[in-house]
C-alpha cells in the first residue's frame, strides 16, 4: 500500500468516525432545563419520572404547618392542571407578604412530566399557549409505562382500574412507578397538614377516604374550598370505580387530601382557584 492510498484511508475512518459521534449526539434527549428560583424558594428534586424526567417541589415561607398543592397527576391530559400550578407559584412568589408565618406551602407543579412531554412535546413549565385539543392529549394522562398514576397508590389498589368505563393499567403493583414513589415518600417524611390535588374537568371537589370513612378536616377542607372556588361540593366521586387512588392513600395515613376538578380542559380558572387555594391558606394561617 502506498503513503498516499493509507492517508485517503485514515481520512475516510476519521470522517466516518466523526459522522457517527454527530448522530449519536444529535440522538441525545433534549436537556432538561435548570430551574433558577429566587433564594426564597426552597428547591427540591423530590423524584425522577419513568423517563428521568425531574420531579420538583418548591416551597414558600418557613412555618411548622404544611400544605402541598399538586398539578399534573394527569399529565399532558389535565396540562391545565399544571399551568395553574406554576402560576400559583409565581403568586406566592410575588406575594410572600401573604403567606402567615406558621405555614409552608409547598407545590409540586408536574407530578406526571413524562404524560405531558408526551402529548405536548416540552420539557419543564408549559403555558397556556402549549394547548392542544383534548382529544390529542389523552394518551399523557398516563405515565410512559402507561400507568394511570392516580389508579398505583395503596388504597383498594387492583392491577387494573376504569377511568369512564375504559379499562386502565394501575401499575404491577402499588407503587410499582416513580413518580407515585417520589410522592409516597415525599408525604412520608412531610407530612404535611393537607394536600390538594388539581385536575380537570368536572367542576367539582371531593373528598377523600380509604374504607375509613370520611374525617371532619377533610370535609371542611372541601367545603372550603368548593365555597370559595364556586366549584361544587362533592362529597364522594361516583361516577365510577376508582381504585388505587392518591387522594384514598393520603386519607389512610391520616393526611387530609381533596381532589379539586377544574371545570374545562381548556384553561386554568384562576381566579376561581386563586380563591380557593387563599381559603385553604387562611383556614390553616394564623
Ligand atoms: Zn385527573
Amino acid at each position: 500500500m502506498n503513503k498516499r492510498a493509507l492517508w485517503i484511508g485514515l481520512v475516510a475512518v476519521a470522517v466516518i468516525g466523526l459522522i457517527i459521534l454527530i448522530s449519536k449526539t444529535s440522538n441525545k434527549p433534549e436537556p432538561v432545563p435548570t430551574p433558577s428560583p429566587s433564594p426564597s424558594v426552597q428547591y427540591e428534586i423530590i423524584g425522577k419520572s419513568v423517563e428521568g424526567r425531574n420531579i420538583e417541589s418548591y416551597t414558600y415561607g418557613a412555618g411548622d404547618e404544611h400544605l402541598v398543592f399538586i398539578g399534573g397527576i394527569h399529565g399532558g391530559y389535565e396540562w391545565n392542571s399544571v399551568v395553574l400550578a406554576y402560576n400559583a407559584m409565581d403568586y406566592l412568589e410575588t406575594n410572600k407578604e401573604s403567606i402567615p408565618e406558621n405555614l409552608k406551602i409547598t407545590i409540586i407543579p408536574s407530578m406526571n412530566p413524562d404524560g405531558v412531554y408526551k402529548v405536548l412535546g416540552k420539557e419543564g413549565r408549559i403555558s397556556e399557549k402549549d394547548a392542544k385539543p383534548t382529544e390529542e392529549t389523552i394518551p399523557g394522562r398516563f405515565n410512559a409505562h402507561n400507568v394511570d398514576l392516580n389508579r398505583n397508590f395503596d388504597c383498594k389498589w387492583q392491577p387494573e382500574s376504569t377511568w369512564r368505563g375504559n379499562k386502565v393499567s394501575a401499575g404491577t403493583s402499588a407503587f410499582s412507578e416513580p413518580e407515585a414513589q417520589a410522592i409516597r415518600d415525599y408525604m412520608l417524611k412531610e407530612h404535611p397538614s393537607a394536600v390538594v390535588f388539581w385536575h380537570s374537568q368536572a367542576g367539582e371537589v371531593y373528598t377523600s377516604e380509604c374504607e375509613d370513612g370520611i374525617s371532619d378536616e377533610t370535609r371542611n377542607l372541601m367545603k372550603t374550598y368548593a365555597k370559595a372556588s364556586g366549584y361544587k361540593e362533592s362529597e364522594t366521586f361516583d361516577y365510577y370505580a376508582v381504585t388505587g387512588d392518591a387522594e384514598g392513600w393520603l386519607a389512610r395515613v391520616g393526611i387530609p387530601t381533596i381532589t379539586v376538578e377544574l371545570k374545562t380542559h381548556e384553561n386554568v380558572e384562576w381566579d376561581r382557584n386563586l380563591a380557593g387555594m387563599k381559603s385553604i391558606i387562611n383556614y390553616y394561617g394564623k
